[in-house]
């Protein structure tokens, strides 16, 4: 065991590990390439009887471990939604570490408390929403929507599925694009998965109001009680922006909860010119966006704004004698404010990002983003290899390898798995696909934090390798 005297004696070792890692990442394979089990079978089936030292364990690290690791911050990383990050928020991370504050209330540590506090208000002051709101970091949106669903539902019961369980006839409503965690956060509440009704999209995948009003009135009717709608500002598939005003004119008139999940494109509300993806937000409910996914602040850290703090404390608050305190009521107790009791410094790393950064750099870094994207899909669409299946959108394209003429969509469809099997198998990128309206497609996401257009340039010419390579 390393006396914590000595800390600092086997810094370096770890700080240029970190250093090297950062030197080697643009050379290593962004996907893992190995088996399953492959590093599972590489490690002791039970714990070392004596002390190992830190030198054997960073060896493990480089030799066992580091071939299994998907590089999530290697700048080709264009797969799912990221999970960016930067110096200034791990930097603040291992200082989170080592103060290792639970900070369940005000009173384990006030200034974890008071820090979130304000950095909720900067983001919420910069990304346009409204001054009623009140924002508390949660650990993912998954557990957010799950927060706001719960929410909905105690509001919706008059607070008596709490006491005495949840009715069978309650409704949750978002379109047939939105996010898996919201099926989950509504089985989790007991809700029932048959209870959520998915809405139609239009041509651009958002929600359509008109289906909305039309499964409320029909629910209505036949005795059930709309309770929540999640609408999606950026769904997963397609980053598609459901109308939040015309829904929050729906939810406001049948007095039903609006959650807008805003997981990824919310970080593009720092930007004034997106502020109008979420125009109506004002009558919306509550909202929740992902600084660990586009907003340089390494996973997990979500930022859950909710308009009535008083209905969301009603419907957390558990004040066992062991958790009281003289400063309840003066302060926020965050506990209060969500799932779990025990809660990370997390609004540390926010705070050394924006103040790192300044909104003038975060500004440029995503702006850099959209305009490597639109780099990227005007080559796609100057290519006759491959095309457009959207309009790009933010840093966001979705295209698909057009084949060989007179291929079946089938066909098509079986080419494109192929091709991007070939394309992730050679590690110079990684790029994930979904299903648009039966067509297989990829989905490219520009927004690691030091990207440039090198990057993408090795990008494009990764793709094209990998159309030869299953042409040939
Ligand atoms: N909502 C949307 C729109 C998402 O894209 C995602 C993840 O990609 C989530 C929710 C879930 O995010 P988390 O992993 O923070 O639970």
């Amino acid at each position: 065991m390393i006396d914590r005297k000595d800390f600092k004696k086997h810094v370096p070792q770890v700080i240029d590990w970190i250093q090297n890692y950062f030197d080697q990442l643009e050379d290593l394979p962004v996907k893992s390439k190995v088996q399953p089990k492959d590093i599972y079978k590489q490690i002791p089936d039970s714990m070392p009887i004596q002390a190992e030292s830190l030198e054997d364990m960073l060896k493990d690290l480089e030799e066992i471990i580091l071939p299994g690791i998907t590089h999530w911050q290697h700048p080709n990383f264009h797969a799912y939604f990221p999970a960016n990050s930067s110096v200034e928020s791990l930097y603040a991370e291992f200082i989170t570490s080592a103060i290792g504050a639970q900070c369940m209330i005000w009173d384990t540590s006030p200034a974890a408390a008071e820090l979130e506090e304000r950095m909720m208000e900067w983001l919420r002051q910069t990304m346009g929403i409204p001054a009623n709101f009140e924002g508390v970091i949660q650990d993912t949106a998954s557990t957010a929507s799950l927060v706001a669903i719960l929410t909905a539902r105690e509001v919706a019961t008059d607070f008596q599925s709490n006491e005495e369980g949840v009715p069978n006839n309650l409704r949750i409503y978002c379109s047939s694009e939105t996010h898996s965690s919201i099926e989950k956060g509504v089985v989790i509440a007991g809700i029932g998965r048959k209870n959520l009704k998915k809405i139609s999209v239009d041509e651009k995948m958002a929600m359509v109001p008109a289906e909305l009003e039309k499964q409320i009135l029909e629910d209505i009717q036949t005795g059930y009680k709309p309770t929540c709608v999640i609408a999606a500002t950026g769904t997963t598939g397609t980053v598609a922006v459901d109308p939040i005003k015309d829904i929050a004119a729906i939810c406001k008139k049948y007095e039903v909860w609006l959650h807008v999940d805003a997981a990824y494109a919310g970080s593009a509300l720092l930007l004034p010119e997106y502020h109008w993806m979420i125009e109506g937000i004002e009558d919306a409910d509550s909202f929740v966006f992902n600084p660990h996914k586009w907003l340089f602040t390494n996973f997990d850290c979500t930022v859950y704004f909710v308009k009535d703090v008083e209905v969301l404390l009603k419907t957390f608050e558990i004040l066992p004698e062991y958790l009281k305190t003289r400063t309840r009521g003066l302060v926020n107790d965050y506990r209060d404010w969500g799932v779990p009791l025990g809660r990370r410094f997390r609004a540390l790393k926010l705070w050394f990002m924006m103040r790192g950064f300044g909104l003038e750099g975060i500004q440029e870094r995503l702006r850099s983003h959209l305009s490597l994207n639109q780099y990227f899909a005007e080559e796609i669409r100057k290519s006759n290899s491959f095309e457009l299946m959207l309009e790009p959108f933010l840093n966001f394209t979705c295209f698909r390898y057009t084949g060989q003429p007179g291929m079946s969509e089938k066909e098509l469809n079986e080419a494109n798995e192929k091709l991007l099997d070939i394309l992730n198998s050679q590690g110079k990128v990684f790029v994930s696909h979904t299903k648009l309206k039966g067509a297989y497609v990829y989905r490219m996401v520009i927004g690691q934090t030091y990207i440039n257009q090198s990057h993408v340039d090795r990008s494009l010419e990764a793709l094209y390798e990998a159309k030869s390579l299953y042409e040939a």
